[in-house]
């Protein structure tokens, strides 16, 4: 549902001989665009000609502030604060769960509250995970733009989960508020002092990888307009340089991404040959790699400074050989590339193998003496089972071992 239908529905239970809305039938205003916050202040009768200027100060209240309250926006008349809390709210999505890794590593579940778009009305609202992962020199927020993913990765376990909707803007923008909350990273917030943050100068939510659940390209517009909102310097001020949005090849959205949105890009490659890719990555049957890889060299804006990122995940005696990383490099000749080795993160009933210590340091090699940095990315959080899909399926695991226990 679109947050005009959203409005409308809203607007239409709030009849003034019926008691106030219940804050759950509120619409939480959190992780809007500035067109749906104008549309919300149209919608409360304020005249278009303050539009702007009423968006700007809430805007600089959400996202600068990361204000939970209209209490506080004190430059809003008191009238209109008022009628702001009449109609919306400022929730967020309940964090169900949250784990914390050795390493420093923090996933937490978060839950939206349903909407229509939910294929189970009545139940609760959809799940997703989101994942912190500090570093010294950055701290990087993996998000998901889908609940689910309609793409079957043979080595992802997300493809196995059966539910599968779009996020809005609005519910993707609200995983780094979250996180930006829960990591002190707003003013006036104090960080945990666990030592495992980067120093309180620095913010904790540097970078965004759209490396979470779903497909971030077939939920282009959602996607597209999230990237706006994250990086507004009025706002959460997060420079597109440290936003990637990383995708199994939706060959047409490719261009439209780099016209429309022109973050970094991260491409889910992962074997060098179509016969072999069309298994792992079965979207690669649509778009093969000749025609992914000239969409790659199109992308907007490419230099040595601002590179493709190629993931690429080491399956053992799958895709992990001495040929095929000389056959990757090839394939990437003339265009501005990271490459990003990644050890495979097994899950139950998975069909693969990570690659052995040693052929991982060989593949990377090669790639590392053709002139590419080959960062082979550690695992991290895997005391919390941080790998994709997984926090999600251990909840619902343990959640279906209690109702057998309820059930006796
Ligand atoms: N659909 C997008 C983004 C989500 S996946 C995409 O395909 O890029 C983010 C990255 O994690 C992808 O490179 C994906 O191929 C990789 N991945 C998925 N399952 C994995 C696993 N079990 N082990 C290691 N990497 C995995």
């Amino acid at each position: 549902m679109t947050f005009q239908d959203e409005l409308a529905v809203t607007l239409a239970l709030e009849d003034n001989s019926l008691p106030a809305l219940a804050e759950a039938e509120k619409i939480s205003l959190v992780g809007s665009t500035r067109a749906e916050l104008g549309a919300a202040f149209l919608s409360l009768g304020v005249p278009e000609r303050e539009i702007k200027m009423r968006t700007a100060q809430l805007w600089h209240w959400l996202y600068f502030q990361g204000a939970t309250s209209f209490d506080v926006m004190l430059n809003i008349g008191k009238g209109l604060r008022g009628r702001l809390a009449e109609t919306f709210s400022l929730t967020r999505p309940e964090v169900i769960a949250e784990q914390v890794s050795q390493d420093g590593t923090r996933k937490w579940l978060l839950r939206f509250p349903p909407t229509s778009a939910d294929a189970n009305p009545g139940g609760h609202g959809a799940e997703v995970e989101c994942v912190y992962i500090p570093e010294s020199d950055r701290g990087t927020l993996c998000v998901s733009s889908q609940v689910g993913c309609t793409l079957t990765c043979s080595f992802c376990h997300t493809g196995t989960q059966k539910l599968v909707r779009n996020l809005s803007t609005r519910e993707i923008v609200a995983q780094i508020i979250v996180a930006r909350e829960r990591l002190g990273d707003f003013p006036g917030l104090t960080p945990p002092t666990d030592g495992l943050l980067p120093g309180a100068e620095n913010r904790a939510v540097s970078n965004i990888v759209f490396m979470g659940m779903g497909e971030p390209l077939y939920n282009f517009d959602a996607v597209r307009d999230a990237v706006g909102v994250l990086s507004d310097g009025d706002g959460l001020g997060i420079s597109k340089r440290r936003i990637t949005v990383s995708t199994a090849g939706v060959v047409p959205q490719i261009a439209r991404l780099g016209a429309e949105a022109s973050p970094m890009l991260a491409i889910s490659l992962h074997a060098v040959r179509d016969d072999l890719r069309d298994k792992l990555v079965p979207l690669n049957k649509k778009y093969p790699l000749k025609d992914l890889l000239d969409a790659c060299r199109d992308y907007p804006g490419l230099s040595n400074a601002r590179r493709i990122t190629f993931e690429y995940v080491m399956l053992k005696g799958v895709n992990d050989s001495a040929a095929e990383a000389r056959e990757l490099v090839r394939l990437l000749k003339g265009i501005p590339a990271k490459i990003n080795l990644i050890p495979f993160n097994p899950w139950p009933g998975a069909a693969y193998e990570c690659s052995d210590w040693e052929r991982i340091e060989a593949f990377s090699d090669i790639v590392f003496n053709a002139g590419y940095a080959s960062p082979v990315r550690t695992p991290r959080g895997r005391d919390i089972l941080a790998a994709c899909g997984q926090l999600k399926s251990e909840t619902e695991k343990l959640r279906a071992r209690a109702r057998m226990v309820a059930e006796g």
